[in-house]
């Protein structure tokens, strides 16, 4: 019998704060009337200040796999070939379903704690003389791994190459909780999803397009009927969506985007930032006595959505995990693909504070006690001598 709050940390879906809750408690509208017109327009003018961009934003009912699907084939021709930047289990992903249509997808294989090397970028794109990759996909934060790729260099990496093969981002955990400039950074199609960062239930995902990504689907001849952006951009009661429009979406989305626009983008990215040091500075203290470690091995691209937990080899962090839960009511994110049983994910994104992240900090140190696992004492002091000099 579970008692008090459950503690949601996991890196996706996220908290959904009460006022976005109460927004979506109403009734439905006519999707082709003028209240969900404006309601819809004040949506697309928040998002295009979210991923810091002027160009097209279109959405879907899906979840992010549905968006990583509709660049895929708005994009592409079966046989074309693309550059999947390894990260980790999602950017495999993403890559796996271009294969599944008949996308040639080559891999720039690279060690899951690092973020990628814009310098290798670089020089594959300057051995593809003939200019067969048509475009590079990277994921921004690699939420199995707490790694965050750098996006602005690697469009210096393409650009330095003179290389014209087109940048695709997933920023399903990083958008609304890492800095993301889509239009500064040069970046052709942004992929995201409602459950992270935007604080919305799961089931409404989203594709920034450049100009030229919308010129490549002009001639791209992979079969879309739901995704396909012309549709989605035609004029008319329906344009920006294909179909029935989920009204009580853009009912939470509105306030989730007004709740991101009073805080202030920048106190929204500091925030994160606090509370994943907080967690980091908790994951450092256990590490004495060959405790766990940050799995994300060089700091400056430890994520601040999202830090994987690499447990001493021989020990079950499933085990750690399934403690935490069922003892103290605080939910953790599992190890994904070779990371299964490896690593825990504590997720700090979101509508989160303080005493919620240290709660869980708490429930953790307390469940490596309890199974045994040999680390070092204090790490919510860590966690809270660092936050309250940040207060
Ligand atoms: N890409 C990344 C980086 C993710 O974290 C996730 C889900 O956690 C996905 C893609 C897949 O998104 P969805 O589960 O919404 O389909």
């Amino acid at each position: 019998m579970a008692h008090g709050f459950h503690f949601f940390m996991n890196p996706g879906p996220t908290n959904i704060p009460d006022r976005v809750l109460r927004a979506i408690d109403r009734g439905a509208i006519d999707f082709n009337g003028a209240e969900f017109r404006t309601i819809s327009d004040e949506c697309f003018a928040g998002l295009k200040r979210v991923f810091k961009t002027k160009e097209t934003i279109l959405a879907y009912a899906a979840t992010g796999h549905g968006a990583w699907e509709a660049a895929l084939v708005n994009l592409f021709s079966p046989g074309d070939k693309v550059l999947v930047v390894e990260s980790g289990f999602f950017s495999l992903n993403w890559g796996m379903r271009g294969e599944a249509f008949g996308l040639e997808v080559e891999t720039l294989a690279n060690d899951w704690r690092r973020p990628a090397d814009p310098a290798r970028l670089e020089a594959r794109l300057r051995d593809d003389r003939e200019h067969r990759i048509k475009a590079v996909l990277v994921v921004h934060c690699e939420t199995s791994t707490g790694v965050v790729n750098p996006i602005a260099a690697l469009r210096r990496a393409i650009d330095a190459a003179r290389h014209p093969a087109l940048l695709l981002v997933d920023t399903i955990s990083s958008l609304a909780c890492i800095d993301f400039r889509t239009d500064e950074w040069g970046v052709d199609v942004v992929v995201a999803g409602s459950q992270k960062g935007l604080m919305l239930p799961t089931g409404m995902a989203f594709t920034a397009v450049s100009a030229k990504a919308l010129a490549a689907a002009a001639t791209a001849k992979l079969p879309r009927v739901y995704w396909d952006w012309k549709r989605l951009l035609g004029e008319g009661s329906q344009a920006y969506w294909n179909g029935t429009a989920p009204v009580h979406f853009f009912y939470g989305m509105r306030e989730a985007l007004r709740m991101l626009d009073e805080e202030g983008l920048d106190n929204v990215f500091a925030r994160h930032h606090r509370l994943a040091e907080a967690t980091r500075r908790a994951v450092r203290a256990w590490r004495r006595n060959d405790g766990p470690e940050i799995y994300a091995s060089e700091p400056g691209a430890q994520s601040n959505s999202v830090t994987a937990v690499l447990l001493p080899e021989g020990v079950d962090a499933d085990r750690v995990r399934q403690t935490c839960f069922d003892k103290f009511n605080v939910s953790l994110g599992g190890g994904l693909d070779r990371l299964k049983g490896r690593v825990f994910r504590i997720g700090h994104l979101g509508d989160l504070n303080e005493p919620m992240v240290l709660g869980s900090i708490a429930a953790i140190e307390m469940a490596l006690e309890l199974t045994g696992v040999p680390h070092g004492a204090g790490g919510v002091t860590a966690a809270m001598e660092y936050l309250a000099a940040e207060a």
